[in-house]
């Protein structure tokens, strides 16, 4: 299947779960027209010049709802990208930014490269070009659109877009603003780069904590013991990893570009990590056994399966032999629409894109929130909170007559400081968000997923501001 064709079915299957959540509501046909469709998709090319000449490059940039402003969405740069495939993205941003209450509106960009292909001075032409396109059609901006990292970009090309509008908006006091997911230096936040991964093990442990959930699909209460596999090991797949790792989960698989490797005692990510860094791949890990096809990870009998690499991935061929009981989506789409039935059918939990995967936005969010405020989380407070834990201390020693250790002082008297404060943030918006959609999904038996249940959520929550406004009754 070509990347246009795999585009389609991608928007397909979107379309497909907004319709049977859609049917579900007691919205009017237009209004629910009006939050499934695309508002506006800019196509274009611009060219590069390269060591072996001029070369065109395609881009896009879909803004797919309006109904809050700025909206919001990351770039991906890869050789699949379509246009269906961005406005499936920038759909799924819409849902997703209602899901945990951050107020965006949905929004999705894509260059047609592979990353791999081009030299670092190609790929910053090429982020500051697409910014100055961008900036010409008026598709980005601290109060327009506010791009972040996605699939293929990280920190160094957010910082680019950043420097670039800067040199065009000098006059702008908010012009950070205008991208997230930047390096600290260049105006982001402390918790960005590891907010999505963070975010997927937040969900799962919540997931996870319930014991009359888990009793339901046969496992116990909690995520340490579980047993995880991880398909893709870049931004997502790698933190997901590593705090559900630290939280306990032994990660018995990790599926890369290369292939797919596997042991049943647990795989050490860092060591991994080392290993993949010394020889290239993720084959070969010592006491793993080689798989002989990437996409068998993916069939592995796991507690949890967290692809985190792209869409299309859990297919109506693989889902039958998928064997996982809960499967976490760290990616956008990586379950068709048939495959959900089939999954369904098999009695798997899936945890859904639209809330699971939403951690990076929600810290977006709050970096878009430090640019406009110009000032740190925790700088004008840390040092007061300090000195008031420090005297409640001092008066607790005086009535108890007990001298507490240094260490048990640290652990009471500080203030938080802005990584304290984004991870807070991120895991009180994980578990409220949770919880919100998993008292949609008991309410009625006809939800019947979580996935459904939190499309219903996004639809009633954006209806609400279209009814706010007198545009739909
Ligand atoms: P990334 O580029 O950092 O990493 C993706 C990894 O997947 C790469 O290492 C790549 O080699 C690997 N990969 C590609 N095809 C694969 C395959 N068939 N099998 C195994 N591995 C494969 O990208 P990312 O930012 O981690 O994004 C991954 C997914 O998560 C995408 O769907 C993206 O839209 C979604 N997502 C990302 C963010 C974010 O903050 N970066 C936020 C929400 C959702």
């Amino acid at each position: 299947m070509n990347a246009e064709q795999q585009g389609k079915k991608f928007l397909a299957s979107v379309a497909h779960y907004f319709d049977k959540a859609a049917a579900l509501t007691p919205h009017p046909e237009g209004l629910l027209n009006q939050i499934k469709i695309c508002n506006s998709v800019y196509s274009f090319q611009f060219p590069i010049r390269t060591g072996d000449g001029y070369k065109t490059i395609t881009a896009w940039r879909a803004e797919h709802s309006h109904h809050k402003l700025p909206v919001k969405g990351g770039i991906r740069y890869s050789e699949e990208a379509s246009a269906d495939e961005v406005v499936a993205l920038a759909s799924l941003m819409t849902y997703k930014c209602a899901v945990v209450d951050v107020p965006f509106g949905g929004a999705k960009g894509a260059v047609k490269i592979n990353p791999k292909d081009h030299s670092r001075s190609e790929l910053e032409q090429i982020t500051r070009r697409y910014t100055a396109e961008l900036i010409k059609k008026n598709f980005i901006g601290p109060a327009i659109d506010v791009p972040a990292p996605d699939y293929g970009t990280g920190a160094r090309e957010m910082s680019w877009i950043a420097d670039t509008y800067l040199a065009f908006h000098p006059e702008q006091i908010d012009a950070l603003g205008c991208v997230t997911g930047k390096t600290v230096s260049q105006g982001g936040i402390r918790g960005r780069n590891e907010a999505t991964g963070l975010g997927v093990f937040y969900g799962l442990r919540e997931v996870c904590d319930n014991a009359e959930d888990m009793k339901e699909i046969g496992l116990e209460k909690g995520i340490e013991g579980k047993t995880v596999v991880v398909q893709g090991l870049g931004n997502v797949g790698y933190h997901a990893a590593k705090f559900c790792q630290e939280g306990g989960a032994r990660i018995i698989a990790f599926a890369e570009y290369e292939g797919a490797i596997y042991d049943e005692n647990g795989i050490n990510l860092e060591d991994l990590m080392h290993h993949r860094k010394e020889t290239g791949s993720i084959l070969n890990f010592p006491n793993a056994k080689n798989l002989d096809r990437r996409e068998d990870a993916l069939e592995i009998e796991c507690d949890i399966l967290i692809p985190a690499a792209l869409e299309n991935q859990i297919t109506a061929e693989n889902a039958p032999r998928v064997k996982a009981k809960i499967i976490g989506e760290g990616a956008n789409g990586p379950i068709t629409a048939n495959a959900e039935d089939i999954l369904q059918e098999k009695g798997i939990m899936v945890v859904p894109d639209i809330y699971l995967n939403a951690g990076g936005v929600t810290v977006s969010y709050f970096e878009w929130l430090k640019n406009l405020s110009h000032v740190r989380f925790g700088r004008m407070e840390k040092r007061f909170e300090q000195g008031t834990f420090d005297r409640l201390l001092q008066l607790i020693e005086k009535e108890t007559g007990r001298k507490l250790t240094r260490e048990e002082r640290n652990l009471v008297a500080r203030g938080a400081d802005e990584a304290d404060l984004v991870y807070s943030g991120l895991e009180e918006t994980m578990i409220s968000s949770y919880q919100q959609i998993r008292e949609i999904l008991k309410q009625k038996k006809e939800v019947g997923t979580l996935r459904t249940a939190a499309f219903i959520n996004a639809l009633n929550k954006i209806a609400v501001c279209y009814a706010e406004l007198g545009i739909f009754p």
